[in-house]
């Protein structure tokens, strides 16, 4: 078969497997089918691209399962109007997919690296409502503002009240919460009038949120 029958059969069974899990938001869909996911792992692995897998991305990390992405933008409720803070850009995959779905998203990436390889990719693609921002999750300027929906990309053992705080009234935040090897638990937080309401999701694996800016680059 041609790569571009190889492609499109791909991306069929891409959106057709999220469905058989479960994902049914449209726009969550469509987002995940626009964003071209080969432009977001390494070269040597474009051919599983589109594989329901987390893969290996540079400095270590990696780029998360296609349904974890699909099933964290479906539960964090977006809007268009929103403005999303995301902690742990990775690859930018997971930034992309949201700068479909929202008026503007923040990521947060503590390896330099991995902030500018991200940074380049989504302006190739268009995304130019993504602003990437070499930081520390646990440690996110006030200057960056408030937002409606804040996404940890990577397991915290407990959140921080400085991440919190970042939250406007009435917003969500998920966060793998967990040790930083194994399981996590996904935790959906809503900021309430009434203080802060939490409700498990399902588990997960992700890699640990680390204190502080990346050493190396
Ligand atoms: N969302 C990414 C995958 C995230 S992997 C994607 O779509 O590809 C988790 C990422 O969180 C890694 O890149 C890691 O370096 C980053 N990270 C870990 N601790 C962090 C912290 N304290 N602040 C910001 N980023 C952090």
């Amino acid at each position: 078969m041609s790569a571009s029958g190889r492609s499109a059969r791909e991306k069929l069974n891409f959106q057709l497997g999220l469905r058989r899990r479960g994902i049914s938001d449209q726009a969550v869909l469509r987002a995940l089918e626009d964003v071209p996911r080969e432009q977001f792992v390494e070269p040597h692995d474009k051919e599983v691209a589109y594989a329901d897998t987390a893969l290996g991305i540079a400095c270590g990390q990696t780029i998360s399962q296609p349904y974890v992405v699909a099933y964290m933008t479906e539960q964090l409720r977006t809007h268009p109007r929103h403005r999303v803070l995301e902690i742990g850009t990775g690859s930018g995959y997971q930034a992309a997919v949201l700068s479909r779905l929202c008026r503007q998203v923040v990521t947060v990436e503590r390896y330099r690296t991995l902030a500018d390889t991200a940074r380049a990719r989504l302006a190739a693609l268009g995304c130019r409502n993504v602003e990437v921002v070499v930081g520390d999750g646990y440690d996110v300027p006030d200057t960056l503002g408030t937002f409606d929906r804040i996404i940890v990309t990577a397991a915290m053992e407990t959140i921080p009240d400085s991440l919190m705080e970042r939250l406007e009234p009435d917003g969500i935040m998920l966060v793998p919460v967990g040790p930083p090897e194994g399981v996590q638990q996904l935790v959906r937080l809503r900021k309430g009038a009434d203080g802060v309401e939490q409700e498990d999701l399902i588990p997960v694996r992700f890699v640990p949120a680390l204190v502080g800016l990346a050493k190396e680059l």
